[in-house]
C-alpha cells in the first residue's frame, strides 16, 4: 500500500465501508478536482485536488466561498486516493466520518505556480460546473490553511443555491436514504451461490409492491448472520441500532412493556436486510390501531406424508367457505411446504378477529372431517392439514408477502391468483422469478380496498 495514503487505510474499516481502498495511481495528465459535501459529526465541504497520484485534501467547515472578503478555514487532512473523487452515499455509523458524501462540484485545477509545495500558498484555478476562477489556498498554521477567491472575471455565485449532487442530482437526504450494503459478498446460501448483496437487491426492487402490505405492522425478523446453514436468530424486540423503524411500546398481560419495530418504508425495509434480517414475519393489526387487527391469516400445514394435491384441495375447500360468507380471500405460497390464504377483515379487538378465524376452521374440520383439522397438535392432524388459525391472535406473526425463506435456494412467499393455485408449488417463486412477475398485475390489487 501506498506510503503516502497509510493514514487514509488505516482510519478506515473496508469491510464496513463503501469508501474506496486507498491505493495510489498515476496522475492524469489533466489533474482532477472534486468538492464533497459532507454531513459527518460536523457539517463541512472537502476540497480535493489530484497531486501525484493521490488527492490533496482539505475540510473547509462552511465551504468554499466566491466572495473575495471571505477567507475560509480549511484543515489539511491525510491524502485520499484518486477514486475518492467518485464517492457519494453514506459512511455506516461508528466508522471513521461517519455519515452522507454528496459530490458538490468536479472537474479539472490547474497550479498557476510553477512549483508546488504544500507549506507554501498555492495559486489555482478551479474548471468546475459551479466553482470555476482563480483561488488560493494559504497554509498560516500547522494544518490550518485559507481558501480565498480571488478577483476576477468570474460571476459571484452563492453556493448556498446549490443542495444537490453534481453527479446524480440527489439532495442530502436522498442520499442518506440510501442504505448503505456492507458485506456484500456474504453467501447466504451457498449452494446456490445467493449473496447478501443478491437479496438486498431482490428487497430493493421488490420494496414498492411490498411495502402497502407490510408497513406499519409490528413485526419479527429472522437474522441469518452466517447463511442458512448456520445459526438464525428471530428477533421481534426493537433495537435501537437502526434508525429507520418505527417503534412501538406494548403491555402484556403481566403488565410487563415490550418495545416491538415496524418498517414505515423502504429506507427501513433496506436497512434491516443490511442488517442480516431476511425474513419478515407481520401482525394481523397496524399501528397506530394496534389492538384492531384487520388481516386474516389461514396458514394450511399439512401432515408430512400429505401430497401437494391434497393440500391445494384445502386452499380451495377453505375458499368456497369463504365465498359462502362472501368474504374476500387471497393466495399466497408460504415458500415453504404450504399455502396461505388471506382475508382483509377490519375486526374490532383481538378476541373478536380469533374467534372468527377459529370458528371459520372448526367449521372445515366439522365438514371434513376426513381432511382438516382445527387442533393444533401432531397427533390430531395425521392424514390431515391443520388450518391454523392461531396465527390471528395477537402477537402471532405469519410470514409477510414478497419476504424471502431462509431456505434451500431462497424461496419466496409469493402473492398469487387463485387460478395459479395448481400451477405453482409452494415454495417454486425464487427472487428472480418474482421479480420477473413484477411485470403483471398484482394479484392482491384488490385487498388494500377493504381497510
Ligand atoms: P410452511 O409452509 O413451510 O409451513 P410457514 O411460513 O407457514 O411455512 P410455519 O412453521 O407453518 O411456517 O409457521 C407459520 C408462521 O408462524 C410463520 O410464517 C411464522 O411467522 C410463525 N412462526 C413459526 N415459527 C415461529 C417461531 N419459532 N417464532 C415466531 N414465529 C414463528
Ligand atoms: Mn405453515
Amino acid at each position: 500500500m501506498a506510503k503516502k495514503l497509510a493514514k487514509y487505510n488505516q482510519k478506515r474499516n473496508f469491510k464496513k465501508t463503501k469508501e474506496p481502498l486507498g491505493i495510489k495511481k498515476k496522475s492524469t495528465k489533466k489533474l482532477h478536482f472534486v468538492v464533497q459535501h459532507h454531513l459527518a459529526r460536523k457539517d463541512h465541504f472537502d476540497l480535493r485536488l489530484e497531486y501525484h497520484g493521490v488527492l490533496k485534501s482539505w475540510a473547509i467547515p462552511k465551504g468554499p466561498s466566491y466572495n473575495p472578503k471571505d477567507k475560509r478555514l480549511a484543515i489539511k487532512v491525510e491524502d485520499h486516493p484518486i477514486s475518492y473523487r467518485n464517492f457519494e452515499g453514506t459512511i455506516p455509523k461508528g466508522e471513521y466520518g461517519s455519515g452522507t458524501v454528496m459530490l458538490f462540484d468536479e472537474g479539472y485545477w490547474e497550479p498557476i505556480n510553477q512549483k508546488i509545495s504544500f507549506n507554501k500558498p498555492i495559486k489555482f484555478l478551479l474548471h468546475g460546473k459551479r466553482l470555476k476562477g482563480h483561488w488560493t489556498l494559504i497554509p498560516f498554521k500547522e494544518e490550518n490553511w485559507l481558501l480565498i477567491k480571488e478577483q476576477d472575471e468570474e460571476p459571484f455565485q452563492d453556493i448556498k443555491k446549490f443542495t444537490t449532487s453534481i453527479r446524480s442530482g440527489k439532495t442530502m437526504e436522498e442520499l442518506a436514504g440510501q442504505i448503505t450494503l456492507t458485506n456484500p459478498q456474504k453467501i447466504i446460501d451457498r449452494k446456490n451461490k445467493i449473496t447478501k448483496e443478491d437479496i438486498f437487491s431482490y428487497y430493493e426492487k421488490i420494496a414498492e409492491r411490498m411495502l402497502p402490505y407490510i408497513k406499519n405492522r409490528l413485526m419479527s425478523t429472522i437474522r441469518s448472520p452466517q447463511g442458512i446453514e448456520k445459526n438464525k436468530f428471530y428477533k421481534k424486540h426493537f433495537e435501537n441500532i437502526n434508525n429507520y423503524l418505527g417503534k412501538m411500546r406494548i403491555t402484556n398481560d403481566k403488565e410487563k412493556k415490550e418495545d416491538y419495530y415496524y418498517i414505515k418504508d423502504k429506507q427501513g425495509l433496506l436497512s434491516e436486510v443490511q442488517m442480516n434480517s431476511y425474513e419478515f414475519h407481520i401482525w394481523g393489526s397496524t399501528v397506530p390501531k394496534i389492538n384492531k387487527p384487520n388481516l386474516m391469516i389461514f396458514d394450511l400445514d399439512p401432515d408430512e406424508k400429505l401430497s401437494l394435491e391434497k393440500v391445494r384441495e384445502g386452499a380451495k375447500d377453505l375458499k368456497s367457505i369463504l365465498d359462502e360468507l362472501k368474504l374476500p380471500s387471497f393466495l399466497k405460497t408460504s415458500g415453504g411446504k404450504g399455502y396461505h390464504v388471506v382475508v382483509p377483515i377490519p375486526m374490532k379487538n383481538w378476541t373478536s378477529f380469533q374467534e372468527f378465524a377459529h370458528n371459520i376452521a372448526n367449521l372445515m374440520a366439522k365438514k371434513w372431517p376426513e381432511k382438516y383439522t382445527s387442533k393444533i397438535s401432531k397427533k390430531e392432524r395425521k392424514n390431515k392439514i391443520f388450518i391454523d388459525w392461531i396465527r390471528n391472535t395477537k402477537k402471532a406473526t405469519s410470514v409477510a408477502p414478497y419476504s424471502v425463506r431462509l431456505r434451500k435456494s431462497i424461496p419466496v412467499s409469493m402473492p398469487i391468483k387463485w387460478s395459479e393455485l395448481d400451477k405453482i408449488k409452494p415454495n417454486e417463486i425464487t427472487m428472480k422469478k418474482a421479480l420477473e412477475r413484477l411485470k403483471r398485475k398484482d394479484p392482491w390489487q384488490d385487498l388494500l380496498d377493504y381497510f
